[in-house]
């Protein structure tokens, strides 16, 4: 069994419920009760195209028996469930998107999967709601990222519907 940590974003539609979907529909993936949610995190989107929508983002940490690729093949079956097209321009706008940013200790490199996630440390949307579920692991994360990156904590308790 492993933790794994996985970064949720929604820039399409209802965003809170997107997010609340995915984390039900990761219930088939999971081999015990473990489930940190952090708070919700509404972000200017890095690196997309002009006039994109503002993401929700929140980041989960989950237990499974999954191996990582087959998680990955989880996740991105959540992605397409939830309305997501396969072809699509570069960090278009999506109804959810989930990433994997650490499976235990895991460091894997391959066409499909980098772990842990590359981007992790650069990006404040991941940072802050990582940190919030697991404090902890300040000290491995060094960063500059979470200074002034548009992004702004949403004041809302209990967006989840329990999972
Ligand atoms: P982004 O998440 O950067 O917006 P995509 O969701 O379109 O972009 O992901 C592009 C590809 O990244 C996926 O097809 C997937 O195979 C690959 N990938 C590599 N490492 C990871 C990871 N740790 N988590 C999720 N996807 C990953
Ligand atoms: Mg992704």
């Amino acid at each position: 069994m492993a933790q794994v940590g996985i970064s949720l974003g929604s820039n399409l539609g209802d965003r809170v419920s997107n997010l609340s979907e995915a984390i039900h529909s990761l219930g088939d993936a999971r081999s015990t009760s473990h489930l940190l949610v952090s708070g919700l995190y509404e972000t200017v989107p890095v690196d997309c195209p002009p006039d994109s929508p503002d993401f929700f983002n929140c980041v989960i940490e989950i237990e499974t028996d999954l191996s990582p690729v087959e998680l990955l093949d989880f996740t991105q079956g959540i992605e397409r469930e939830l309305g997501r097209p396969d072809e699509r321009a570069r960090n278009a706008a999506r109804p959810v998107d989930l990433d994997l940013l650490y499976y235990d200790e895991v460091e894997l490199k391959s066409d499909r999967l980098i772990l842990p996630h590359p981007r992790l440390q650069e990006r404040a949307f991941v940072l802050l709601p990582l940190l919030e579920i697991r404090p902890d692991l300040e000290a491995k994360l060094s960063s500059n990222a979470l200074s002034d990156q548009g992004i702004e904590k949403i004041d809302c308790t209990d967006w989840i519907k329990s999972a």
